[in-house]
This record gives structure tokens, sequence and C-alpha cells, in this order.
């Protein structure tokens, strides 16, 4: 079971439903106890009254026993038909073994059944005596009671009276009913009412949960839980996790602050160092050999220029210190500027380039020279990983109500695998063919278009096949 509140209900029940059956159990042995013990008091009251209705008319001198047309002896009328009267079996015994006497409970039974409680009454005992006997395989217990009979005169035997549990009243057949009937509504009810208690309980477990989610995307770290009105289990977990969060926040804060400090401090250093190195490259008495260094040397600090000022871009939007100045402008014009930087990178990469704008003004309000980064990253990019004569083409127009800026080249195309990561800031797809300097690159370049695109309100997709080509479109909400 996959929630705490399933697991709580499943406990609940099993719970329940042990302690019905415990009680039902307990319940069913004191009724069966009890019921027992009213039916042995029953039954030797029964024999008391019998003997003592018998002992009595013998010592008045009353005649009890006759014979009858076969010369057997039995009771006489008047005393058979006042023990008819008595429930239960009654069985009364001649001295011989003979029986003197049934009552019609006892005249109803089979006569194999008869033959038994025949057969305990037939050996007179020297004292009362009970017991409970199985007349039938699958017939009741008779509870019994066997008392010699010769005080009430030298010509009987015994008397045995008897009767059926299920004669009793609440037997405890009817009590195990009951509880069978009961236990499943018991059950249903336990479950119902298991889970709306679970339910109500960790409801604000799953706003915890809701809100953790949002504020974990890493940009909402300023937010707070909601604190709990009661100070319990929940309470202390939200709090513990406000904590933490000040904790993390305080950790990615002054991450971003170095970062953004680090770059700035690297900035002004880079900039001396690069006029440094222009102004030696223009000295006319440069020796020969220091030139491809000097050059060299120069590639490598733009290269670091443009990853320190990547690093200070993005560590400004983590802060929230990179706001967008923007204003209404036709697109096209930002298509146009980057027009010739295009062609320059297409010359020297080999490859050629189309650029297609629309006909008429695409107004946009736009940060311009953001968008104007946003779209020379991507050229750069398609120009960086398309094998010579391949082609470029830029395109904006429109599409479904949005506005669109699709980048598409011929070349080597983003493996399936590294498709959902090429926004994250440093992943590179190609990281052992950077290593070699061929394809140069941080891996901060689609993080920031991504940025850019985000933050004009639109989107930015790729749609890639390996070794064909890639087309990156920006789309943007019409105003
Ligand atoms: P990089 O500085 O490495 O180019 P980006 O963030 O611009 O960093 O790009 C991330 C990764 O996405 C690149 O390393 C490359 O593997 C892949 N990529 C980006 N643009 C293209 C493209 N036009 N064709 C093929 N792969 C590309």
């Amino acid at each position: 079971m996959q929630t705490i509140r399933g697991r709580l209900t499943a406990w609940y029940a099993t719970a329940i439903t042990l302690t019905l059956a415990v009680f039902a159990t307990l319940l069913y042995t004191a009724r069966r106890r009890a019921s027992y013990d009213e039916l042995d008091a029953r039954v030797r009251s029964e024999a008391d009254l019998t003997a003592g209705i018998l002992m009595e008319i013998s010592r008045t001198g009353g005649v009890l026993v006759r014979q009858d047309a076969q010369g057997r002896p039995i009771l006489t009328q008047e005393i058979a038909a006042t023990l008819e009267a008595v429930p239960g079996f009654l069985i009364i015994t001649h001295s011989s073994g003979r029986v003197l006497f049934a009552s019609p409970d006892a005249r109803a039974l089979t006569f194999d059944e008869f033959e038994q409680l025949r057969r305990i009454v037939g050996v007179p005992p020297a004292r009362p005596q009970s017991g409970a006997v199985r007349i039938d395989p699958d017939g009741p217990t008779v509870r019994y009671l066997i008392r010699p009979l010769t005080d009430a005169g030298p010509q009987f035997g015994a008397l045995l009276t008897g009767a059926d549990p299920a004669a009793a009243e609440l037997g405890p057949r009817q009590v195990l009913t009951t509880v069978l009937l009961v236990l499943p509504l018991a059950v249903l009810a336990a479950v119902l009412v298991g889970s709306w208690i679970a339910g109500r309980a960790l409801e604000p477990l799953g706003q915890i949960i809701t809100e953790v989610r949002e504020i974990a995307d890493g940009t909402s770290l300023h937010r707070r839980l909601a604190k709990p009105m009661v100070e319990d289990e929940l309470g202390r977990l939200a709090q513990t996790l406000n904590e933490m969060m000040v904790r993390l926040e305080r950790s990615f804060s002054a991450l971003r602050r170095f970062t953004a400090d680090a770059s700035h401090e690297l900035k002004t250093p880079l900039t001396v160092m690069r006029a440094g190195l222009e102004r030696a490259l223009a000295t006319p008495a440069l020796p020969p050999d220091a030139l491809p260094w000097l050059e060299e040397a120069l590639q490598e600090l733009n290269r670091m220029t443009e990853l320190v000022d990547a690093l200070l871009t993005l560590a400004r939007v983590d802060e929230g210190r990179a706001p967008l100045h923007r204003e209404p402008l036709d697109l096209r014009a930002i298509v146009d500027e980057a027009r010739e930087t295009g062609e320059l990178l297409a010359e020297q990469a080999g490859v050629t380039i189309a650029i297609e704008t629309p006909p008429d003004p695409l107004m946009f309000d736009v940060d311009r020279s953001r968008m104007r980064q946003l779209l020379l990253n991507l050229l750069t990019n398609a120009m960086k990983y398309t094998p010579r004569g391949g082609r470029v083409s830029v395109r904006l127009g429109h599409e479904n109500g949005r506005i669109t800026l699709a980048v598409a080249d011929t070349g080597i195309g983003i493996a399936p695998g590294d498709v959902p990561h090429i926004f994250d800031r440093f992943y590179r797809a190609d990281t052992a063919r950077t290593r070699t300097g061929e394809r140069p690159g941080a891996g901060l370049g689609l993080a920031i278009c991504k940025w850019i695109a985000e933050a004009h309100g639109g989107s930015i997709e790729v749609q890639s096949r390996p070794g064909r080509g890639t087309v990156f479109t920006v789309s943007l909400p019409k105003a």
C-alpha cells in the first residue's frame, strides 16, 4: 500500500476486527458457560421435582406402577399424565431396567438416540450424577442428570432428566450468529471511519508536500511554509523544513554573491590584460616568434572574458538583479543587425547562410541587447556545430498566433539523450571534442538564451537529428 492513509486505515480495520473477534469469543464462552449452568440447574430441579412427586405418592400409599396388556410394568395413567408436562427428556426405569415412562420429547427421539439415553439410565448410580452426551453424531449434546429412585419404592430403578442446550434461552449459537452478522458491518464502518480520520489527520502533510514542491525549484527559496495552527508533529516538521530553507537560502545566496563578485572582480584585470596584449601585438619591433603566442593568449583571454560575462549575467539573474529594458521594436531590425556578424561567422566557418524576415513589421516589447545576444548565441552555436559546406538559416515569422524566430543548421545534431539537458548550465554534449579545442565553449550560452526567452514571456525549443541538423525555435507571445 503506497499511502500512509491506506496503511493507517488497514491497521485501524485490523485492530477493530481483532478487538471484536476477541470480544465475541469471550462473550460466546461466557454465554455458553452461563447457559450450560442454567440448563444443569433446570435439569436438576426437574429431577428433584419428579422424584419428590413419586416419593410423596409412594409415602401416602398411592399406586405408582401397574401392568399393561402384555404384563409389562408401566406408570399409572394419572402419574404419567402429570409427568407429561415435564419439559425436555425424562425417562424413569423399573428396577428390572425396563422403561416405565418416557416424556414426549424423549419419545420423539429416534430409536438409536433413545437407546443411548436408556443405556445411561439402565445402570442406576448410587448418587445423583450429571453429564453430557452426544446422542447422534450430528445431533445435539444432551446435558442430563441421573439419580437413583429406590427411595420412591423398590420397584423403581432410576430417573434421567435431560435437555438440549439449543433449547436454552439466547443459546451460545444465537450469540455467534449475531456476531457473524455484525462483524462485517463493523469492519466496513471501521474502514470508512478510519480512512476519513487518516485523511483528515494527513491533510496538512499533503499541503506541506505541495508547498515544498513549489519552493524546491531553487528560485523560490525565500518562501516559507505556512505554520500549522497546532504544534504537533506536522507543525514541527514544517518548522524544521523552514529552518532548513533558511540555511539553504543563505548558502545559495552566498554562492551567487561569490560568483557575481568573482566575475565582477575579474572583469577589470581581464580588460587591462587584453589592452596590454593588443598593444604588444601592435608593436612594430615585435619578434616574429612571439606573434603566435601573443595571438593565442589573446584568443584565450577573449574566451575567458566571454565566460566571465556569462557567469556574471547568470549570477545577476539568480539574484534577481538582471532587469530587462524593454521597448516596442520591430524584431526585423534585430535580425538585420545580426546579419553582418552572421555572414562574417559563416564565411569563417565555411558555411552558407540564409536570413529570412517577413515583409511587414513585427512589433514586440523587447530588450534589444538581450534579444541580440540570444540570436548571436544561437547563430554562433549553429556555425560551431556545422561542418564546412553546411547551411545555416535564420527565419523570423509567426505561427499559431505567436512570433517565431528559428535558427536551423545542417550540422552534427544532438543525441536524443542530450536534448533534455542542453539548456542546463555547464552542460556540453560534445565534451571530448572541446578538450581538443575544436569547438570551445563553457555550456552557458543556451542557459542564457533560455532565460532571455522566458524573461520576455516566451519559450525556446529544440528539434534535432544526429548527423542531420538542429533547429532552435524561440517563440514569443504576440503583443
Ligand atoms: P557551448 O558553449 O558548449 O556551445 P551552449 O550552452 O551554447 O554551450 O550549448 C550546450 C550544448 O548544446 C553544446 O555543448 C552542444 O553540445 C549542444 N548544442 C548547442 N547548439 C547546437 C547545435 N546547433 N548543434 C548541435 N549541438 C548543439
